[in-house]
């Protein structure tokens, strides 16, 4: 057979392989139920004619200014604006908490105090916040500008710098630690702040505290998707195998790694979903 023989015998293969396709897309695979067949009722029935009949009116989303005060969405609720920890407590006992506030709008992890977490419980929410890991580097690997920002206080995103600092991926600068490698390395040199905007959902439970839905994470980072709706599988244990206690609304909570970090925070505000 020649080339041009053969391209047109390629040219009608796909032709009649498409037209089977079209064939079987009416017909399910009889492994495939009706109900498991995605379907919207609304837009089911006979077929609109006019452009009216598919616009929307209502429910009005409410306005947001997106640089409302100080750059902060209008709606947001700012927990660190550098003036206070007003909205912070040490995470072990509920009391004021001692980390560092600097002179430049940022806190800093005080080294073996313990996390510090938010007064106010979250349910689902979007999350800015910045950090920073210091210019002057100091060991390696999990132990070099280690923190942590856990969604729920379960649900480690984790703050690492890992410029010219390899560890293990799972556990690198914009992993769910020990659960999900991030989808890039976006840091910015040591010694600069770093941006997280973070769309998390919560877990749901049964009566019974069975998980029935897994939590869900997005995390950019520097402008850079690196969790792209990710599933979170439970708690993110340092030793051992997620674990999934039911679970409500809950503080956000920041990590002291206990190996003088001197990671930094600053900006951070909450939008609830
Ligand atoms: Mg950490």
């Amino acid at each position: 057979m020649n080339r041009t023989k053969k391209l047109s015998c390629l040219g009608l293969g796909i032709l009649l392989a498409a037209c089977q396709g079209e064939a079987r897309k009416a017909e399910p695979k009889a492994d495939i139920t009706e109900d498991q067949i995605i379907a919207y009722p609304e837009y089911s029935g006979e077929e609109p004619t006019e452009p009216e009949a598919t616009e929307f009116y209502e429910p009005v989303p409410p306005v947001v200014d997106p640089t409302g005060k100080n750059g902060v969405p209008s709606d947001a609720i700012v927990l660190f604006d550098g003036t206070g920890f007003d909205h912070w407590v040490m995470a072990r006992d509920s009391t004021e908490v001692v980390w560092h506030l600097n002179e430049d709008g940022s806190m800093t992890v005080k080294d073996k105090t313990g996390d510090i977490q938010s007064s106010q419980n979250f349910g689902d929410m979007q999350l800015h916040i910045e950090w920073r890991s210091p210019a002057e580097v100091q060991r390696e690997g999990q132990n070099r500008g280690n923190s942590g920002i856990f969604l729920s206080g379960l649900y480690e995103v984790q703050v690492l710098d890992n410029n010219d600092n390899p560890t293990y991926v799972n556990g690198q600068v914009g992993a769910i630690y020990k659960q999900q490698v991030p989808l890039a390395k976006a840091s910015v040199p040591s010694g600069e702040w770093n941006t997280y905007d973070i769309i998390y959902h919560l877990p749901e439970f049964n009566e019974n505290g069975q998980k029935i839905k897994s939590g869900t994470v997005t995390v950019i980072h520097n402008g850079v998707v690196v969790q792209d709706h990710t599933e979170i599988k439970g708690t993110t244990e340092y030793i051992g195998w997620p674990k999934n206690p039911p679970h409500g609304k809950m503080p956000l909570k920041l990590q002291d790694h206990g190996d003088n970090s001197r990671v930094s925070y600053r900006n951070i505000w909450v939008r609830e979903l």
